[in-house]
């Protein structure tokens, strides 16, 4: 720091790479063992921050998926169905202890497959990875006690995205195998390593075999998955539009269904908020992983009496965020997960200049190689623009402003989405109002993006159905 100059110049603080052994080929995780597609197909898995390749992974045809569906169907039938609760207990356990176990090995993968900075794998992805397990497992042996009947539905088919790799993971596989089920996970594309690295988990767990099946591959690895006609339950987090892809290919099959999809949740500052905590509420929501959030707080709703003060402020506060190196224990912003996914954010961020909105970006300089794109805010948006209504997944804000408490709602719910909310207030019966009026399956007051594995967490509308996490995303996974 300089004279009066407020700007710290921060030492590079590297995280150190070699707890993780990055192996050249990985196999399908298929009945306990690692195995190459029967085809020998493979894909590589690279690191967005530097566009190398990580490693070479299988791709699983229709023929492993349907390996991996029978493997999951015998472990069902002759082991983890019987087993008493009290005793998948303990293998779920084993599996969150060793995850919290290697912890730093997990966080540091995700940082290099996903792009994500490693300040939140260490602290939020691994860590609540580690407690969904956990939690899962004290639900094992008192399924009677949820509500919903105690049978297991049988073999689960989860498709995850590439955001939250390993979290994803977690929040399918562990209410699946408490409550008694079989799995056939299928990791994202961008995304495969964490997933691989937990089937490695579930070997040293002693799981038994057949129990927990990794496929990894594209999408139509997904949609053989969802497809194949002995899975009994399809769990999916991703688009919406894949969401109903699913949906019309599983009609009338009688799979029992749960869809996680997009999101454009409203966050809405009123003129009494606690204003430095509502800006950092307002940076956790949408600049939090570059904003591949699901629930990301993408539209800032903010009381026109103080819009241009809490601006002055948010951006003063972005000028302080350091992207770069994702494995650098100082950065607040890392890669963007894929070239896709970066095309998609440039397409969106300028069809809302092209539609007069007001785009601004703090000084940053993206690195060279890799893929990467400034925090941006955009001002003077209108609830007709494509930045207000389409799910950009990525570091971009669009800001508009309300006057009565009426407009807020009628704002933040004027979309088709309905998947969670923020409300920044200091009048407890203002949120009570507002969080019976806001269509979201979530709303946070006075804090952003808080999760716990006992919270049950999900959207209506085109943001999907069920929940997952809690008592209520158990039931997903057992029958009456
Ligand atoms: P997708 O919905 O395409 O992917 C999610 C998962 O589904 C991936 O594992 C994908 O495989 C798989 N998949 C793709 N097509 C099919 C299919 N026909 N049947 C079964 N599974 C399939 O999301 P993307 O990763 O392409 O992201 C696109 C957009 O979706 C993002 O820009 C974002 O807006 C939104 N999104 C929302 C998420 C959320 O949590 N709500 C999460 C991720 C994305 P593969 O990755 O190999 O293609």
């Amino acid at each position: 720091m300089t004279g009066t100059d407020t700007t710290w110049e921060y030492a590079p603080a590297p995280q150190e790479q070699g707890i993780v052994a990055i192996k050249p080929h990985y196999g399908l995780f298929v009945n306990g063992e690692f195995a190459p597609a029967t085809d020998g197909r493979t894909f590589s898995t690279l690191n967005p921050a530097t566009e190398e390749p990580l490693a070479e992974v299988a791709l699983a045809g229709e023929a492993d998926v349907d390996r991996a569906v029978r493997a999951a169907r015998t472990a069902f039938d002759r082991v983890w169905g019987p087993m008493p609760g009290a005793q998948r207990a303990k293998y779920i356990y084993r599996i969150a202890r060793l995850l919290a176990e290697r912890a730093r090995e997990f966080a540091v993968l995700e940082s290099l497959d996903n792009g994500k900075p490693i300040k939140e794998s260490r602290d939020v992805d691994v860590p609540l990875a580690s407690a969904h397990f956990f939690y899962h497992a004290g639900w094992a042996d008192k399924l009677e006690y949820a509500g919903y009947g105690s049978t297991p539905v049988g073999v689960a088919g989860q498709v995850i995205p590439w955001n939250f790799p390993l979290l994803m993971a977690a929040w399918k596989l562990a209410p699946a195998l408490a409550a008694g089920n079989t799995c056939v996970l299928k990791p994202a594309e961008t995304t495969p390593l964490t997933a691989l690295l937990l089937a490695e988990v579930c070997q040293q767990a002693g799981l038994p075999e057949g129990v927990v099946n990794i496929v990894t591959g594209a999408g139509e690895t997904g949609a053989a998955l969802v497809g194949h006609p002995d899975v009994d339950k399809v769990a999916f987090t991703g688009s919406t539009e894949v969401g109903k892809e699913i949906l019309r290919s599983a009609a009338g099959t009688g799979k029992k269904l749960t869809m996680e999809l997009g999101g454009k949740a409203a966050n809405v500052v009123f003129e009494d908020a606690p204003m430095e905590g509502a800006v950092e509420g307002i940076v956790n929501g949408i600049f939090f992983n570059q904003g591949h959030v699901c629930c990301a707080g993408s539209r800032l709703l903010v009381q026109e009496s103080v819009a241009d003060a809490l601006l002055d402020r948010l951006r003063r506060r972005l000028g302080t965020l350091r992207l770069g190196d994702p494995l650098d224990k100082n950065t607040d912003i890392g890669a963007i997960n894929s070239r896709q996914q970066l095309d998609k954010i440039r397409e969106l961020s300028d069809s809302g200049e092209a539609e007069g909105a007001h785009r601004w970006s703090p000084p940053c300089q993206l690195p060279e190689r890799g893929y990467w794109f400034a925090p941006t805010v955009f001002t003077g948006v209108s609830q007709s623009h494509r930045i207000a209504r389409e799910e950009i997944f990525g570091p971009v804000l669009s800001v508009l402003t309300f006057r009565t408490p009426e407009e807020a709602v009628a704002k933040a719910n004027n979309t088709p989405y309905g998947l969670s909310a923020g409300v920044w207030t200091e009048k407890g019966s203002r949120i009570l109002w507002l969080a019976q009026r806001l269509r979201a399956g979530v709303v946070w007051a006075n804090t952003y993006n808080r999760f716990d594995p006992a919270s049950p967490f999900g959207g209506y509308r085109e943001s999907g159905f069920g929940r997952e996490g809690g008592r209520h995303g158990l039931e997903a996974y057992l029958n009456a």
